[in-house]
């Protein structure tokens, strides 16, 4: 059993707001241990679970946050940034059984979703892709889908969690926070969550091994992408995309002929929009 754990950090135990998760502010380097820690409660349930070789992915920002030093030795680390499957770097190799999303949030636009964003808190309003509305969980489930992995489970506040499964269905989720608004939740502790998260993590990979995993979440194809940015001169840059269609002021159109393409020209076009 071969898992990948995928780490972001808004959906981190405690996490609220984003001084907590940007570096060089405030907070941020205590951050870093408290997801460290939610990663390590995933490996060590995993190995219960009965994985054989695990590993991390760290997801957000540069791609730098997780404390190496601090993480389960049984564990690899993809570190840093831009690497090419980003959130899921690893994924391409196709020979993981499971993925376990670690710190998730909820897609941009959500009422009670700590820092609900996608992609871009700054430049993306909206993605769609085969007209279903995606968040970030939705677009690296589309792409662990690809290569044929599904996604057992997914860990971040109460709307993260009902996102995931209104999308992938039967995933295990772990609420580590209720969230009451953009920027407060009420929280479990570090040490309370995570016991949750490792004994999640087990049942997940067990379940997995007897049989009982979900099916990867695959995307019909052509993928075709919608993504809504924030300004109109966002989409002005990002329609510059060879093949790009603008449907109106702040919103073009892609076709991809698979979901590892949708996720390159999604990432492409955000980046132009910058
Ligand atoms: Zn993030």
């Amino acid at each position: 059993m071969k898992i990948l754990i995928a780490a972001d950090m808004e959906g981190i135990s405690g996490v609220t707001n984003w001084d907590q998760v940007t570096a060089g502010h405030f907070e941020y380097s205590r951050f870093q241990g408290i997801m460290t820690g939610d990663v390590n409660a995933a490996i060590r349930g995993s190995i219960k679970g009965g994985a054989s070789e695990i590993v991390v992915t760290d997801g957000h920002g540069s791609g730098t946050n997780i404390l190496i030093e601090k993480l389960d030795k049984r564990a690899r680390l993809n570190a840093g940034n831009t690497s090419p499957y980003a959130m899921v770097q690893g994924i391409e190799s196709g020979d993981f059984d499971g993925v376990i999303f670690v710190g998730y949030h909820a897609r941009s636009g959500s009422g009670n979703g700590i820092l609900a964003h996608t992609w871009s808190s700054k430049r993306v309003a909206n993605v769609w892709l085969n007209e279903v509305e995606m968040g970030e969980y939705g677009l690296n489930a589309a792409l662990c889908g690809h290569f044929g992995t599904p996604v057992l489970m997914i860990t971040g506040d109460q709307t993260a969690c009902t996102q995931a499964v209104d999308l992938l269905g039967d995933l295990i989720t772990v609420e580590v926070k209720q969230a009451t608004s953009f920027k407060s939740a009420e929280c479990l502790t570090p040490e309370v969550a995570q016991g949750m998260i490792q004994a999640s993590a087990k049942k997940a990979v067990k379940g997995l091994k007897n049989g009982k995993g979900p099916t990867p979440y695959k995307m019909r194809e052509p993928v075709i992408g919608v993504i809504e940015f924030r300004l109109v001169e966002m989409a002005d840059s990002a329609s510059r995309m060879p093949d790009a269609v603008r449907l109106d002021g702040t919103r073009i159109q892609f076709t991809a002929p698979d979901m590892a393409s949708a996720y390159t020209v999604f990432r492409v076009a955000v980046g132009l929009a910058g």
